[in-house]
């Protein structure tokens, strides 16, 4: 597959440069939702480890080219 399924990208409530990953087809689903919009394929969730001890990620929400893609961070709620 040409595109990568991880990338190094900085996070805007992170700060700094973090591991991100494309959206899984439920992600999406649930992206789609939750912003209201149509076209998430860009999207790029962020994979930084917030709390050791649940293993509990950041999840906000980054477009490749857009470090802040809303007017305040919005980060993809857990999957249920
Ligand atoms: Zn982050």
């Amino acid at each position: 597959m040409a595109t990568p399924r991880t990338l190094t990208l900085a996070c805007s409530t992170c700060k700094g440069e973090h591991r991100h990953r494309l959206l899984t087809g439920e992600e999406q689903e649930k992206a789609r939702a939750q912003l209201g919009l149509k076209a998430v394929y860009d999207f790029w969730l962020c994979e930084n480890v917030l709390d050791p001890d649940t293993g509990a990620q950041c999840r906000n929400l980054r477009r490749y080219l857009q470090l802040k893609p809303f007017t305040e961070p919005v980060k993809l709620a857990p999957l249920e």
